[in-house]
Order: C-alpha cells, then structure tokens, then sequence
C-alpha cells in the first residue's frame, strides 16, 4: 500500500509532461483551439521551470554539482544556499550557459529542458497563430 502511494505521487509530479502530450494532441489533433494550446503551452513552461522533479545541480564546495532531488529548473534542493546559487543564476544572463550545463547532467533535466523549449516554442506559435487570426 506505502509503495503504491509513493508510486502515485511520483507521477503526480509527472504532470506537466503529460499536459505536454495534450499538447501535442492539441496540434495534431486540431480539437484545441490556439489560445487553448497557447495556455496549456504556458503552464508546461512554468512546471518545468518550478515543479519538474530533478537534481539540484548548484555548485557544492567541492566543485561538483549537487545530486539532491529538488524541483524546477530554477529550484534548488532543500539547502538554503542552493536555493539562492540557482535564483542567482537565472537572473544573470552570463550564468545561463553555466546553468544549462549543470541541468543537463541529470535525466530529469533534460527531460525538463528539452519539454521547456518544446513548450516555449509551441506557446510563441500559438499566440502567433491566434494574433494571425
Ligand atoms: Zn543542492
């Protein structure tokens, strides 16, 4: 029973991925309207950005990016000070490809980051497509 709600809660974590796939229904399919895929587009950007669960990755004292589970790409774990190393580094443009770097050494990064821009792209084209209209 333990076992089976920790499975559940796991992909409840999972959720924005599986709006991604709406979204992707919304384009092929054609039943979503833009505006609609535009919004679904929107939160699977901030899901990724808040809630997507991955390592931590801000710099430990020894150099290494940190391995604790934490969530978003711009969160840190539950250390305070990782939590400030990540704010820091995505509000300064030059850290950007450092911070890049470091999410893309775990699988839930890149799953992250890859649904990001898939999600940022998707929003733009949808907003583009119903500005067109
Ligand atoms: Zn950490």
């Amino acid at each position: 029973m333990i076992v089976k709600a920790k499975t559940k809660k796991k992909i409840g974590r999972l959720w924005g991925y599986a709006l991604l796939l709406v979204v992707a229904y919304g384009w092929f399919g054609t039943t979503l309207g833009p505006g609609v895929i535009a919004a679904i587009s929107g939160a699977v950007v901030l899901y990724t950005l808040f809630q997507a669960p991955m390592w931590c990755c801000a710099d430990t004292r020894e150099n290494e990016p940190c391995r604790n589970n934490a969530y978003g790409i711009l969160m840190g774990c539950s250390i305070q000070q990782h939590k400030w190393q990540k704010l820091k580094m995505s509000v300064r443009v030059d850290m950007w490809g450092r911070l890049t770097k470091r999410v893309l050494t775990s699988i839930g990064g890149v799953a992250a980051s890859i649904s990001a821009l898939a999600a940022t792209m998707s929003a733009f084209v949808a907003l583009g497509a119903l500005i067109a209209k």
